[in-house]
């Protein structure tokens, strides 16, 4: 786990931006097994996969529109 900095989510390890504010994480751990049977989150800019309930895409930080299910 990676704890935001700034809005204090715990973030899964390998994870370079917090998934829910997007802040920079500082933590170098190797990446773990992310949830199961959640499919991952393209994003829309640069086409990147994100991990599962990603809310802004770990290469540009775009923000990937899995925030809420029912619009
Ligand atoms: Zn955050
Ligand atoms: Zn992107």
């Amino acid at each position: 786990m990676a704890r935001c900095p700034n809005c204090q989510k715990n973030n899964l390890a390998g994870r370079t931006i917090c998934y829910a504010c997007g802040t920079a994480l500082q933590n170098n751990n190797p990446i773990e097994s992310v949830e199961e049977d959640l499919p991952a989150t393209i994003c829309s800019a640069c086409g990147l996969l994100n991990p599962p309930r990603t809310f802004f895409c770990e290469n540009c930080g775009n923000q990937l529109g899995v925030r809420d299910e029912c619009s």
